[in-house]
């Protein structure tokens, strides 16, 4: 595959690109990032972590120097995330004379505004009215917290706002489950919208806002573990129920149960590390064909393996299927060079 033809040919160079296990999983964590940005973060370090050991075992066996590509892509990610919270904390000891609590409530012109704050379970958006530098309406756009909150919480808030005219750190709630997060969400959601009506209120710059929201999304709460649970469900229907009819010819090969039955009939049992023939099984699902060839002269082809494996893999069928995948990327990427040329 190369990259002229991601311009030449688009869809031919995606529906390649998919065929390969890596580009899935980045395409699905991707995904999962952008729809739930309190994911991003752990996705970010569970992609490092993953590339780092991936490249480390490459740098070790054939000296390939992605890891150093990776480390530098680091070293700018931390350069990146130091610029941006160091501007974040000067921007918030900015903000602390002109904040729009209690009496700075006369620094807010007239308008309606919109703020979120963080809940329990998600963000809360508001849309707070002013005139005449009091606070006279406030509508909740959004509030998924209201199974953890009883509404009278809420609404006692609201209503000593409205009655005050100005915004009041909210008093202790009682002692519901996720109560202080959620009226402090709130109150923070409120606070986000008044601030939007101060003249000169200090911003975070946009280099700030955009790498943090890019890399690191919202902080981590409830619906990360959703979405994280979504990405698991994804991959494991996609990348193993339909794995062989995603990837024609690989079927039987790919299933594994890690037994480890065959290990114990294999005379080999273990080399360069690999257990025989159950890590050629593995090998093959992450699609390391060259590893499982340079391996594949160790087994003798006694069948033994053959005989106690549950769903019928042996060390021959997987390195030949193995021989056939490679033969087949290989055929492909000759080709794609001859388009290419022609
Ligand atoms: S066929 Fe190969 S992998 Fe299977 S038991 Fe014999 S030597 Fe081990
Ligand atoms: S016996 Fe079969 S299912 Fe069990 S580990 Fe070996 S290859 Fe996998």
């Amino acid at each position: 595959m190369t990259w002229s033809r991601l311009f030449n040919d688009p869809v031919g160079f995606f529906s390649e690109a998919l065929m390969k296990r890596g580009v899935r999983l980045i395409f699905y964590a991707a995904l999962t990032a952008a729809l739930f940005p309190s994911s991003r973060f752990i996705l970010l370090i569970a992609l490092v972590v993953t590339l780092a050991i991936m490249w480390t075992a490459d740098y070790q066996r054939n000296g390939s120097f992605k890891v150093c590509y990776l480390a530098a892509v680091l070293g700018i990610l931390v350069v990146g995330y130091s610029a941006a919270t160091i501007d974040v904390w000067r921007v918030d000891e900015l903000r602390i004379p002109s904040s729009p609590w209690g009496n700075g409530i006369s620094r807010v012109e007239d308008g309606t505004y919109t703020g979120e704050g963080q809940g329990f379970r998600g963000p809360i958006a508001v849309q707070v009215e002013v005139r005449n530098h009091r606070i006279i309406g406030i509508k909740t756009l959004e509030y998924p917290d209201l199974i953890s909150v009883q509404d009278n919480e809420l609404a006692a808030f609201k209503r000593e706002v409205l009655e005050k005219g100005k915004l009041e750190k909210p008093l202790q709630p009682q002692m519901f489950r996720g109560a202080t997060q959620t009226l402090t969400g709130y109150a923070n959601a409120v606070e986000s919208a008044l601030s939007k009506g101060i003249p000169q209120f200090p911003q975070y710059s946009v280099f700030s806002t955009v790498f943090l929201n890019a890399f690191l999304g919202k902080t981590p709460d409830r619906v990360t573990l959703n979405a994280l649970a979504i990405l698991f469900a994804a991959f494991m229907v996609f990348e193993y129920t339909l794995q062989s009819m995603l990837v024609p010819g690989t079927g039987r090969s790919i299933n594994c149960y890690n037994c480890a039955s065959c290990v114990g009939a294999c005379p080999i049992k273990e080399v360069e590390g690999v257990q025989m023939p159950m890590g050629l099984v593995l090998l093959t699902r992450l699609g390391d064909y060259d590893r499982v060839m340079e391996l594949s002269k160790y087994c003798v082809g006694c069948g033994r393996c053959a005989a106690k494996c549950p769903i019928g893999n042996s060390g021959p069928l997987v390195i030949s299927a193995a021989f056939q995948a490679s033969r087949k990327q290989k055929r492909e990427m000759l080709l794609n060079e001859k388009r290419e040329t022609a």
